[in-house]
């Protein structure tokens, strides 16, 4: 059993990437990936402990895409994280991210709630501000109650205070990923849109902008989105992908390896990531 998809500090989780390698020894996991939003940041720290625990450590990250009007996250596994070309790229990913948080905070204040930029890095162990912080901030200062309410009330996709930032497109993405030695991988396709949304003509699409597969097991799925992406990957000979999406204490009730309701992601996805890998015939 193994977790293909969680975050550190570094973006919007909430634990040292150091400590993740020894939360998923402690529950059996034989691999594990830390995919951070933005950021390779993370694995130096993560990576290090390999020497310490029986689990298979990956490189990763997970990159926003803009597809079809809305927000598309793509997972980059196994990518190089010294490629210098990459972790440029990166940094031009996350001043757009910057850029953003400053409109996102003129909009809030201008909604007449009223939150500060300090308020908001006071949430984060790291440089890297997701609207995570910005929810953890409105809860501290007692706008809302909890993390979720803040995000359906205002921060949620499509709600009074969602500022979108200028996003790659799934082709730019895809590239990145590849030109670091990585496998792009769409990310939890069914929170994209929900269970009624027919994806053969859209994945196709997505396979001819470059993504190698998608995740077919996911911590939030339940058991009938998980059969319905399997059967989509098998169908379109895509590659599949799972994690929980773990986020600590920031996703409450999404479990390390278990995702919210006990999933378990075969060791034969990462073979087959891997066979993709070495196959390197993308372009
Ligand atoms: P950002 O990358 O700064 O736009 O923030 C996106 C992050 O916010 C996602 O990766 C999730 O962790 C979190 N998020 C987005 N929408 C929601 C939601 N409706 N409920 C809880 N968390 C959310
Ligand atoms: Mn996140
Ligand atoms: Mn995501
Ligand atoms: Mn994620």
């Amino acid at each position: 059993m193994i977790d293909l998809h969680c975050h550190s500090f570094h973006s919007d989780g909430t634990d040292a990437p150091e400590r993740l390698p020894h939360f998923a020894e402690a529950i059996g996991l034989t691999a594990l990936a830390l995919t951070d939003h933005d950021t390779v940041d993370g694995l130096p720290a993560f990576l290090a402990q390999q020497p310490f625990v029986k689990v298979r450590l990956l490189a990763g990250t997970e990159l926003s895409c803009h597809f079809m009007g809305k927000s598309l996250h793509v997972l980059g596994l196994l990518v190089d994280p010294h490629d210098a070309r990459f972790a440029k790229r990166l940094v031009e990913l996350r001043s757009r991210r910057e850029d953003r948080n400053q409109r996102l905070l003129a909009r809030l204040n201008g909604l007449g709630v009223s939150l500060t930029f300090e308020a908001i890095q006071a949430e984060a162990d790291s440089p890297l501000i997701s609207r995570v912080h910005v929810a953890k901030a409105l809860v501290t200062s007692g706008t809302f109650g909890t993390i979720q309410e803040a995000f359906s009330k205002l921060l949620g996709d499509g709600k009074p205070g969602c500022v979108p930032r200028e996003e790659l497109s799934p082709k730019e993405a895809a590239l990145w990923i590849r030109e670091a030695g990585g496998v792009p991988l769409v990310a939890h396709p069914g929170r994209f849109a929900g269970p009624s949304f027919r994806w053969d003509e859209a994945m196709t699409e997505l396979r001819q902008e470059g993504m190698a597969g998608f995740e077919t097991v996911y911590g939030d799925y339940g058991p009938q989105e998980e059969a319905y992406f399997r059967a989509l990957a098998d169908r379109l000979g895509m590659v599949e992908s799972g994690g929980s999406d773990y986020h600590g204490h920031n996703k409450p009730g999404v479990a390390l390896g278990g995702g919210r309701k006990g999933i378990r992601v075969p060791d034969a996805f990462l073979e087959g990531i891997e066979r993709n890998q070495a196959r390197g015939d993308w372009n």
